[in-house]
């Protein structure tokens, strides 16, 4: 058999992580089996489905790379199929036209569910059965004459073929139905996967509410395709050992989805944050470099000489595009914003401006002003000083960068270079010190 799966959105505008979950695992699993994956779009709701909403569902799949196999199938356009179904339906005895409000309105056609219980062997959650008094019969065609999502996304997987349904575990429920409705059709049942919702903290599903939910927020956080569609992949399921940082080529190898857990998948987005950044990492520096100077640009700033020293000492620090900016502003301008929090903390302190002045002073006498001197220099300085770091490094920091946190400060000085420490140092101090006109 061959296998075929499909990704079956209802586009609203907004394309949410749990559905491209979904799409993603269709994915992996068609591409493991060798078989094909293929985009359904159900767009028979006309008010929420509109032509910029199925702009934005295709731009985020092509986004995560979720590239489909056929023309993808738009389901407004069988209404006509799903309405020849019902009437063969009605003809085969397996459903029956009522009026449903007894209104006089018109009448629906509805479904007779078959007097037997149903069951189906879930490749996630295993045999699920649900018995003949717990189904009733269910409308198939409203009395608008407009078809049912049910009879609609029956007909059009058996139209594509689909050999296995891999969905939220919100349509379990239904699959009792559709089930029902392939064999009344003569079609054979497809194979099921239900996935486990995505949760929050609480265990309640995730939604805009906890944080980023839909696909196009994390795409303008400046987070990368290949890192949320690595993110997603394991979110409820894993190669079956401890490899997170993964490539395409390694998920399709190791997917299946015998091993997708049935128990909620809660989002985790400070993991996603490190995933990100483990993508940012393995960049080739080239490619980092570009990065860094396209987000600096698009504020008028340009990275100086020292780039190949600056790139290198950021790329492990930077975990996601927007990062980059306040990381790394302070080595493209003396212009720097202090983080005031900082300052007020570590800079405002008893006897900090005058360690600053020495510190100036020392920088002014050492022979060169690489890392490894600076670091020796700094040392000893603290070390013969009866000082302790935590009370010189921070405030050092917060004037030659206005953060108080940030990489190594040693290279970051000399990166600056000799003149543009000294010159950042007594430019703080004199912004900060009242008293400082008095001593310089
Ligand atoms: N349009 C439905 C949804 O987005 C289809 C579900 C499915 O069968 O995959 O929930």
């Amino acid at each position: 058999m061959k296998i075929r799966t499909r990704f079956a959105p209802s586009p609203t505008g907004h394309v949410h992580i749990g559905n491209m979950r979904a799409a993603i695992f269709n994915w992996l699993y068609a591409r493991h089996a060798g078989g094909k994956f293929l985009l359904r779009v159900e767009d028979t709701d006309r008010e929420r489905s509109t032509p910029a909403a199925i702009k934005t569902l295709l731009e985020a799949m092509d986004w995560l790379g979720l590239n489909v196999d056929e023309a993808p199938l738009y389901q407004s356009s069988r209404m006509d199929a799903h309405l020849a179904a019902a009437q063969r339906l009605l003809a085969t005895g397996h459903a029956y036209k009522e009026d449903k409000g007894g209104t006089g309105q018109g009448e629906c056609i509805i479904f007779k569910m078959p007097g037997t219980d149903v069951e189906f062997t879930d490749l996630v959650k295993g045999t699920l059965r649900k018995s003949v008094a717990d189904m009733a019969d269910f409308v198939i065609v409203r009395s608008n004459g407009t078809p049912v999502f049910h009879l609609a996304n029956v007909l059009d997987d058996i139209e594509q073929r689909i050999t296995h349904i891999i969905r939220g575990d919100d349509h379990v429920e239904n699959t009792f139905r559709h089930i029902a409705l392939y064999r009344a059709l003569g079609a054979p049942v497809p194979h099921y996967a239900h996935l486990p919702m995505i949760v929050n903290a609480q265990g309640k599903p995730y939604s805009k509410r906890d944080g980023d939910a839909f696909v196009g927020d994390f795409q303008s956080k400046g987070f990368f395709g290949e890192a949320l569609f690595n993110y997603l992949a394991l979110l409820g399921w894993s190669p079956g050992d401890d490899r997170e940082v993964m490539t395409r080529d390694e998920m399709i190898a190791a997917f299946d989805l015998t091993t997708v857990r049935s128990s909620p998948a809660q989002m985790d987005l400070r993991k996603l944050l490190w995933m990100n950044g483990e993508y940012v990492r393995a960049m080739r520096p080239v490619e980092f470099a570009t990065l860094c100077r396209e987000e600096l640009r698009s504020i008028n700033l340009e990275i100086g000489g020292n780039a190949a020293a600056i790139f290198s000492l950021m790329q492990d620090r930077i975990k996601i595009r927007s990062d980059v900016i306040p990381a790394m502003t302070f080595f493209c301008t003396d212009d720097y914003e202090y983080d005031e929090k900082a300052v007020e903390k570590k800079l405002l302190k008893e006897g900090v401006f005058q360690t600053l002045e020495k510190i100036a002073d020392l920088f002014q006498t050492l022979e060169s002003f690489d890392t490894e001197t600076v670091n020796t220099a700094l040392h000893q300085f603290v070390e013969q000083g009866g000082l302790k770091f935590g009370d010189v490094m921070p405030p050092l920091r917060i004037a030659v960068s206005g953060q108080q946190s940030g990489p190594d400060l040693a290279p970051v000085l000399s990166i600056l270079g000799r003149a543009e420490s000294i010159s950042r140092i007594r430019k703080t101090i004199v912004r900060f010190n009242p008293t400082s006109g008095n001593r310089r």
